[in-house]
């Protein structure tokens, strides 16, 4: 099935795409209003939860209760390390064939995944 996209869903996920990080849905209506895009903060909320019900946003919520949205990125994973922040990014997809095997098995449409490792790296290591 084909959803078809507001105008405000439109310009909300071609702003996700350029900002290439995540944003909260108080910080991204704030960006739209000064680049003179303007929609109301319950459009904003509206279009983001429609987006992520459609696979092409994903949400992440923090400790601290807040949502951060982005764009769902290529399927690409890091190892992050926690004593100098460096993030090297993996080759390939470790999980790629468990995904295909999960969507047959239970018959589930997977939009996306998360995975991250964290450690110390290499230069950091006594
Ligand atoms: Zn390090
Ligand atoms: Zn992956």
């Amino acid at each position: 099935m084909k959803l078809q996209r507001t105008r405000s869903q439109e310009k909300i996920l071609a702003f996700l795409k350029t900002l290439q990080r995540e944003i909260s849905a108080q910080d991204l209506y704030l960006e739209l209003r000064a680049a003179k895009k303007s929609l109301g903060l319950a459009t904003v909320y509206r279009a983001l939860e429609a987006l992520k019900l459609e696979g092409v946003v994903q949400v992440r919520t923090l400790a601290s209760g807040e949502s951060l949205y982005s764009s769902v990125q290529e399927d690409r994973h890091h190892l992050t390390c926690l004593h100098c922040g460096d993030s090297i990014p993996i080759e390939e997809c470790p999980v790629h064939d468990l995904e295909q095997q999960l969507q047959k098995a239970h018959q589930f449409k997977v939009y996306y995944h998360t995975l991250e490792f964290f450690g110390m790296c290499d230069r950091c290591q006594p």
